[in-house]
């Protein structure tokens, strides 16, 4: 027996990609970065799975638009570089998904709207129609009506919220880093990649938690908030890392690298 969405074509693959393997450190815009992965998603498509992904970068990109050389400070700042961002990063995606026959659509979330229950059933409409018309939703966060995400500096909760809502059976979230570690491997050059987690024990908590081991972007912690949503919605979550977004295809095909979060023997 194997996980349900190895080779299983049919499949609801949810993909979160944040802004570090979205953009270069200095900031500026990995276009290459963002091709290959449009490239990816739409062969995984073709082979008839359902793809969403779950996209941050918008104030990346925005910041980027505008020749700012330092990072936003407010919030206000942050939501308003969000608002110029979000509509350069669908030209981007679109743009690189267009080269490959595909179709994308922007849908805008929060995190709250995902738990009211009007508000859910809208989205979980929209998402499942442009599903069954082939096409790929590109989710982020409503950046001006809702912070959770800039200030938590995170969408993989609300990733997690997607995968569940849509029944999802693989959450990948792709981050720069390869997994969650033993101990922080920046400091520890014996650090092991834990290649499965079954349960979200205290141990593994806290070997994601505290200031001495919080590594990545957006930190560990907050990935395990969102592992959490995904086991006790059955769904298995991975986080790998994605710097080459080949590692997608690999994971669908048995050839998995990272963290898998499972409550599913194999
Ligand atoms: N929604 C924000 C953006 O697209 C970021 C949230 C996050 O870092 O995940 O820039």
């Amino acid at each position: 027996m194997s996980y349900r969405w190895i080779n299983k074509k049919d499949t609801c693959v949810v993909v979160k990609v944040g802004s570090s393997t979205l953009s270069f450190s200095n900031g500026k815009i990995n276009l290459q970065r963002i091709e290959q992965l449009a490239g990816v998603l739409a062969g995984i498509k073709k082979q008839g799975y359902k793809v969403i992904l779950v996209s941050s970068g918008a104030i990346a990109v925005g910041g980027g638009l505008l020749g700012l050389k330092k990072k936003p400070r407010s919030l206000a700042e942050k939501q308003a570089l969000a608002a110029v961002g979000q509509a350069e990063l669908m030209k981007i995606y679109q743009k690189f998904f267009e080269a490959t026959g595909e179709t994308v659509a922007q849908v805008l979330l929060t995190k709250d709207g995902l738990q009211e229950e009007v508000k859910r059933s809208n989205a979980y409409n929209t998402l499942h129609k442009l599903l069954e018309m082939g096409i790929i939703p590109v989710i982020n966060e409503n950046d001006t009506v809702s912070t959770f995400g800039i200030r938590f500096g995170n969408n993989d909760v609300l990733a997690a919220y997607v995968a569940e809502l849509m029944h999802a059976d693989l959450l990948m979230i792709l981050s720069d880093i390869n997994g969650l570690y033993t101990t922080d491997p920046r400091k520890d050059p014996s650090a092991q990649i834990i290649e499965t987690v079954r349960e979200l024990s205290p141990e593994i908590i806290s070997t994601a938690g505290g200031s001495k081991n919080s590594f990545g972007t957006g930190g560990m912690t907050v990935k395990l908030d969102a592992a959490r949503i995904a086991m006790e919605a059955g769904i298995d979550m991975i986080i790998t890392n994605g710097k080459d977004p080949e590692v997608i295809r690999e994971t669908l095909a048995g050839k998995r690298k990272g963290t898998l979060f499972t409550v599913h023997s194999s």
